[in-house]
């Protein structure tokens, strides 16, 4: 009998996902917990399941439905063994995977490839379960370059692309802490305060450098400023010390693996990174099931736009 250790190499992956039944089933069990769940009225009690087909009839309203209905899964003719593979490699790996090495692991084409990492990109990035940042937070922001010859100006006046990131310090109650991440179009206040109190709790330490565009925000956190003009980096606790770490495993990645991302597909690329951030001191299997879980997203081309910019108006803090 193979252990979770095993099942959750790649070999041993493979082998346990090969069949669609086995992962419709894999799926149900994540989404339902042996609850069916109709998509339209949200019943789960009674629904009805047909012989020798994957569909159940909900009792309340008659609508038919699957376990892939709501997810990113529905409407394409792409198995899920081949969704789930592509999910192992991209979610559960240490490095991400382009498309077009997707196409050759899964020999499939380049253009299948690339439409199931922009979904599972999406999927990653599912706004629904991101918690707020709490305990002690800092922020920073980034700037990418895609082609260095139009940079015109350094600095916060920069026309690079713009990142701000939030990560919360590891604390003995969650540990590690997570990251959030996302492209901004300006580094000025207006831009930056809405996507941190929409993201860190309010009454959360606050520690940032001493970009301006961060002060005036004491009513809603304690502060911490460090003055990197002048070379002042670390006092006591007050530093920004893992943010900037994360920056360094990110320039990685985008320079590794995706070179020279444009400004509509970086997004996609930050909620993979921070995905995978956030979820680095797990299991294989936990990752594997965390992210089939996220896959309760509905994506079309309209979506994935949109989640170009899923910090602001953080779902989680518009609930309460
Ligand atoms: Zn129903």
């Amino acid at each position: 009998m193979p252990n979770a250790k095993n099942t959750y190499s790649l070999k041993g992956f493979i082998s346990r996902f090969s069949d669609e039944e086995t992962c419709r089933e894999y799926l149900a069990k994540i989404r339902w917990r042996g609850k069916p769940r109709c998509h339209q009225c949200g019943n789960n009690k009674n629904n009805y399941k047909y012989n020798h087909r994957p569909t159940y009839k909900c009792s309340n309203c008659g609508t038919q439905f699957r376990a892939t209905t709501g997810t990113v899964f529905a409407n394409t003719k792409i198995p899920l063994s081949d969704w789930f593979l592509a999910i192992k490699l991209i979610a559960c790996t240490k490095k991400s995977m382009s498309s077009y090495q997707l196409a050759k692991e899964l020999g499939i084409t380049q253009k299948s490839a690339w439409y199931m990492e922009t979904n599972i990109r999406v999927m990653l990035g599912n706004k629904e379960y991101k918690n707020m940042l709490n305990g002690i937070t800092e922020v920073d922001e980034v700037y990418m370059v895609r082609d260095v010859t139009k940079v015109t100006k350094q600095g916060h006046g920069t026309n690079k692309m713009k990142v701000l990131g939030l990560r919360q310090r590891n604390s003995e109650i969650k540990p590690p802490g997570e990251i959030r991440i996302t492209i901004v179009n300006k580094v000025d206040s207006k831009t930056l305060h809405p996507i941190i109190i929409d993201n860190v709790k309010v009454g959360s330490w606050l520690m940032s450098d001493e970009w301006r565009a961060y002060n005036n925000l004491e009513g809603y956190f304690k502060r911490g400023v460090v003055n990197h003009s002048r070379r002042h980096y670390v006092d006591g606790d007050f530093h920004t010390n893992n943010i900037e770490g994360a920056w360094s495993h990110l320039r990685k990645l985008i320079s590794g693996t995706h070179h020279r991302p444009t400004p509509e597909h970086l997004q996609k690329y930050l909620d993979e990174f921070e995905f995978r951030y956030n979820h680095r001191k797990k299991s294989l299997e936990c990752i594997f099931k965390q992210a089939v879980k996220q896959s309760d997203i509905h994506t079309t081309h309209a979506t994935i736009r949109q989640n170009l910019r899923p910090l602001a108006n953080n779902p989680k803090r518009s609930k309460k």
